[in-house]
């Protein structure tokens, strides 16, 4: 697209700044050039390159101290806040768990309007890390939102008013979206989740103005072997098929490209990742030593037609959950004394990839966090030098990065000037091991491995032990010599996504509740907000009229919240917020409301079930929404529900399917009312522990 280069970047920027205005609409040629726009925030990662990087600089390293909350808005979701906010010429366009969407003034906060898609709560059953949303897209006078449930629904972006909607997926599988789409040359792009469970994954562009769909890339080959799209397509069919050593799972081996999705005008390239297989275990997934592709890949098609152009596999075979679904970031850096096109990714597998992004081909690599199933990676043939017992194959083994990663969808951020991609990194060890039995269960987690090991010990001063070992830092990483700048300790492991900006500072939330502020050129922390909620999110900046305002999305959640509660702050679950700053602002959040106390008469509970059976179906079955050792406070205490006060009043829930409006399905189909039993005697026993640990 040589046109938006040179002279014709020049008239494009012109005909922009004409257009500008309230009322005015999101062309294609306003995307191309969302880089000279600097005061607007025009999608999710601002400019197309993904790089979240504003040439704002009102909010400097001198004036962050007198950043005040200019306005918030209270949600009506209480989990997992994730989405990115856009402004467009004066209105603030943000998305909330449940696949709520919302318009703001973006000066003042008022509410314009709001769209609620009314997802059937049980489709949150599906969604492995949350029922997050991490935002939206803007086009044409039109809002682009994905649901929790697979449609994608496109709004007037002036009243919230529906102008068409798609179902995506085969709703009756469990797919869920928490993407944010991507607008590409008037087309919709947009993937989906739920490898966890047994699903192929793939990438969709629909036509922005009808919803029809244009294109589609099939991340694994088709099961039955029928030609229908990329990684079935007769050429690549031959060729992916092969690496799946004759044994592709019916139910489609994973590969969901639920995050990165970012676009290259120049090129006319799509970058997207694929995520890990399905199960996770290569060995109950293929033959456990072909590559699987396209899983865990970067993968590269043509904008428009969805064509296939390279892949880069991080993870061959992967068997440690690791999606390379991560932030794909584009950007011109001089190497060997020339300028080279790459895109970057701080990979789950704890490496950092620099990649040519026209040919695929890997330009250097290098673990930012530690990584103990692979000491490096060969740049010749761009495959990792795996460990000896990295793949776990014989007996259970403690690897790094866990399956968080080093780190996860919490979006980096590049300063091009100081040369620094800003990575929301994780230092977190895992214990991985191959379920012997397993069997591949219709709908439910489907890992194939041993999840009961997971479980946490008993000792207060081990679990603590633990919980220090787990690290979260945000590293300031020079993408061209491979190495840290600077690194910033947090502690705790699970924080949030970062903003750079030309006022020399970085912006991110953490798990602690504070959203803060850090000098560039030394990560010293310059600025700090008690939120009083967990921050994951990513921040944006904007400007009107002269006014820079910096926007955040709170609430916390995400996948490591809801499994490993007790390895992270001791938090209830609250309220969204948007909170929106400025210099001098004055606004007040009010505090949150303090938890409820223990209401559950333990002395009075008692159980004939058997608390060790109920330890292991509870680890495969509950863990990964009320994490280890029903240690969640999220979805909801089970250490402290009502529930547990009559065998009957847990099998209502757990068999009966009596909160499935609260996404809590029923598991009759996996569990029989003897298993719910022991489970409830392992929670009390679990509660009861609590209790004596805190006297
Ligand atoms: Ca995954």
């Amino acid at each position: 697209m040589k046109v938006w280069t040179g002279l014709g970047l020049a008239a494009a920027a012109c005909l922009t700044l004409a257009a500008y205005g309230p009322g005015s609409v999101v062309t294609t040629q306003r995307l191309t050039n969302a880089g000279s726009e600097p005061g607007s925030w025009l999608t999710t990662g601002r400019t197309y390159g993904d790089q979240r990087f504003s040439p704002l600089k009102q909010i400097d390293r001198a004036s962050v101290s007198k950043l005040g909350l200019a306005w918030h808005h209270e949600f009506d979701t209480d989990r997992g806040q994730e989405a990115t906010p856009l402004m467009i010429d004066g209105v603030l366009y943000t998305s909330t768990s449940w696949s709520k969407v919302y318009a703001f003034d973006a000066r003042t906060g008022r509410s314009l309007w709001s769209y609620d898609p009314k997802v059937d709560k049980r489709r949150g059953f599906s969604a492995c890390c949350d029922v997050a949303n991490r935002g939206v897209a803007v086009w044409e006078g039109k809002v682009y939102a994905a649901a929790l449930d697979g449609r994608l629904t496109a709004l007037d972006a002036k009243t919230g008013k529906v102008i068409w909607s798609k179902v995506t997926v085969d709703q009756s599988k469990p797919y869920t979206i928490t993407g944010a789409p991507r607008v590409v040359k008037g087309k919709i792009l947009i993937g989906n989740g739920g490898a966890e469970y047994g699903v192929r994954g793939y990438l969709s562009a629909y036509d922005g103005q009808t919803g029809k769909l244009v294109w589609r890339f099939y991340t694994t080959p088709n099961p039955k072997g029928k030609p229908d799209g990329a990684a079935s397509d007769p050429i690549l069919a031959g060729k992916a098929a092969k690496t799946w050593g004759g044994k592709i799972p019916a139910s489609g081996g994973g590969g969901t490209v639920w995050e990165s999705i970012t676009f290259d005008p120049e090129s006319n390239l799509v970058f997207f990742g694929a995520g890990n297989g399905s199960p996770w275990s290569a060995v109950h997934r293929s033959d456990g030593k072909s590559d699987n592709l396209f899983l865990s890949s970067i993968i590269a098609v043509n904008a428009d037609t969805g064509k296939y152009v390279w892949h880069y596999q991080p993870t061959p075979d992967d068997n440690w959950d690791f999606d390379a679904t991560q932030h794909l970031m584009l950007a011109t850096l001089p190497i060997d004394g020339k300028p080279r096109k790459v895109v970057m990714q701080a990979n789950k597998n704890g490496f950092f990839y620099v990649i040519d992004r026209a040919t695929g081909h890997l330009l250097s690599a290098k673990n930012y966090v530690t990584t103990t199933w692979a000491s490096s990676i060969d740049l010749k043939t761009g495959r990792p030098n795996e460990t000896a017992d990295g793949r776990y194959r014989d007996k259970p083994a403690v690897v790094s990065p866990a399956p968080y990663g080093g780190h996860n969808w919490q979006p980096m951020a590049f300063d091009p000037g100081r040369g620094l991609v800003f990575i929301p990194a994780m230092d977190v060890p895992q214990l991985y091991g191959v379920d012997a039995n397993y069997k591949y269960r219709e709908g439910a987690w489907n890992l194939g491995l041993d999840t009961a090991i997971w479980a946490l010990p008993d000792d207060k001063a081990q679990r603590q032990a633990m919980k220090a070992m787990l690290k979260g830092e945000l590293i300031a990483w020079d993408p061209i010599k491979q190495e840290a700048r600077w690194t910033v300790q947090y502690p705790n492991f699970w924080n949030a996504g970062v903003m750079a900006t030309a006022g020399g500072l970085v912006f991110q939330g953490d798990a602690d509740g504070h959203f803060n502020a850090y000098d560039a050129d030394n990560g010293k922390l310059v600025w700090s907000y008690e939120t009083g909620n967990g921050v994951i999110a990513g921040a944006s900046t904007y400007e009107l009229g002269g006014q820079q305002y910096v926007a955040i999305m709170v609430g916390y959640g995400g996948a490591a919240p809801l499994a490993a509660q007790s390895l992270l702050p001791d938090r209830p679950r609250l309220p969204g917020r948007l909170l929106v700053f400025k210099i001098g602002g004055t606004d007040k959040a009010p505090a949150f409301p303090k938890p409820p106390e223990r209401t559950l008469d333990l002395a009075s509970l008692s159980s004939n079930g058997d608390a060790a059976a109920g330890k292991v179906t509870f680890h495969a079955n509950c863990a990964v929404c009320h994490s280890l050792n029903a240690s969640g406070h999220y979805l909801p205490n089970l250490r402290n529900t009502p529930m547990l006060q009559s065998p009957e009043a847990l099998q209502a829930v757990v068999l009966g399917g009596a909160l499935g409006d609260r996404g809590m399905v029923s598991f009759a189909k996996w569990l029989k009312p003897v298993d719910v039993e022991n489970i409830r005697a392992y929670i009390l026993g679990e509660a009861r522990h609590e209790q004596t640990e805190s006297k």
